[in-house]
């Protein structure tokens, strides 16, 4: 063999170890690869950004799609939801590009993602036949569905056609296919209005409560734990979420951490770094860690909401951050691959049952 032929395999030998052995910091429970207007960057790309530091992620565009209506923007194109009056429409295609990025990669490359399902507008009653239209036709992809949004902050108004609601039905129904399929379920819903009165209960907390014990075998992440650019933690934010944490009926719930926004939040001072290290310490099992990042360019802008908890990472014990960093994620979107892969066989056999008689 010749020495550079050595040399290589010697290489190859040593880096195909490593593979084996990369101990990754943290898993994304919550990331869009495309934007307010379905651009992204390519999945290849992305996980190159992902590196040897983010083992898997939560895979999903944006369901609102922002119109560019030259009425109201004329040639200056909006990207975002605040840079334009215009309104944003539910874009089912979502699911399909997400679907066929996830499909043009290797089986070991799949295995770092979880595609979800989003593209279904929650305050229509046929949302849920969307879901199950998009496993049927993708089988093998999708783990769950959202980030989806119920109530959020300037978005909620600018969506066309019905506002979505807690009260609604529909959503009842999306929550209850997902608890038969066993897809995991991500929901941005602010805990409150943007400007509340001071002594007020949060305006949404008890029908979010409400819903949420409505399902109680529906696997559900609370995104953000509520919280929004300008829903600010509620005094007494982390006493109402340790009341739900606590509470028996509340066993299939979770939060993430996720957005910059949020991240502000909890390390905006000492005090507010040690209420929430000290809640997540008590209840380690239901944190999540996500970046919420959309369509980053860099791995630098990619982690920097990881980076901006470095003083809450801190605060908590090793076992603690490694759940609410790795384990969590590990634990509940294993069982949903497994619960969806086997929904989906069984559709599969009924499908073809049929076509024998
Ligand atoms: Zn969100």
């Amino acid at each position: 063999m010749s020495r550079t032929l050595l040399l290589i395999t010697a290489v190859a030998m040593a880096s195909g170890a490593l593979g084996q052995n990369i101990h990754y910091e943290m898993n994304d429970a919550h990331f869009h690869l495309t934007n307010y207007i379905q651009e992204g960057l390519n999945i290849r790309d992305f996980l190159k950004i992902m590196g040897t530091r983010v083992g898997r992620t939560a895979l999903f565009g944006i369901p609102l799609q922002q119109t560019w209506s030259f009425q109201t923007d004329g040639q200056s194109a909006p990207k975002y939801y605040l840079q334009s009056d215009a309104p944003l429409y539910y874009y089912s295609f979502t699911d399909a590009q997400i679907a066929m990025a996830y499909r043009s990669l290797t089986k070991e490359e799949q295995a770092r993602f979880d595609p979800m399902i989003t593209g279904f507008n929650p305050a229509d009653m046929y949302a849920a036949e969307h879901i199950r239209r998009v496993l049927l036709t993708f089988p093998g992809v999708f783990s769950g569905i959202g980030e989806f949004t119920i109530h959020k902050e300037f978005v909620s108004s600018k969506v066309a056609g019905d506002n979505a609601s807690l009260l609604n039905p529909a959503l009842d129904r999306v929550l209850d296919f997902a608890g038969e399929v066993g897809l995991v379920v991500i929901i941005h819903n602010d805990v409150d209005v943007p400007f509340p009165k001071d002594e007020a209960e949060p305006a949404y907390l008890g029908q979010m409560k409400a819903v949420l014990k409505r399902h109680p075998n529906t696997t559900i992440i609370w995104a953000h734990t509520g919280l929004g650019r300008i829903i600010r933690p509620i005094r007494q934010h982390a006493a109402k979420i340790e009341e739900i944490l606590a509470d028996p009926q509340f066993q299939h719930v979770y939060f993430d951490i996720s957005w910059d926004e949020v991240a502000k939040y909890f390390i905006s001072t000492p005090e507010a770094t040690a209420i929430a290290a000290d809640l997540i310490q008590r209840f380690p099992d239901r944190f999540l860690f996500g970046t919420d990042e959309v369509a980053p360019t860099d791995q630098e802008q990619y982690l920097k909401v990881f980076r901006m908890y470095e003083p809450l990472w801190a605060q908590l014990d090793v076992a603690t951050r490694e759940k609410v960093r790795l384990r969590n994620y590990e634990r509940l979107f294993d069982n949903a691959r497994a619960k969806v892969r086997a929904w989906e066989r069984a559709q599969n056999l009924r499908s073809a049952t049929k076509e024998n008689q």
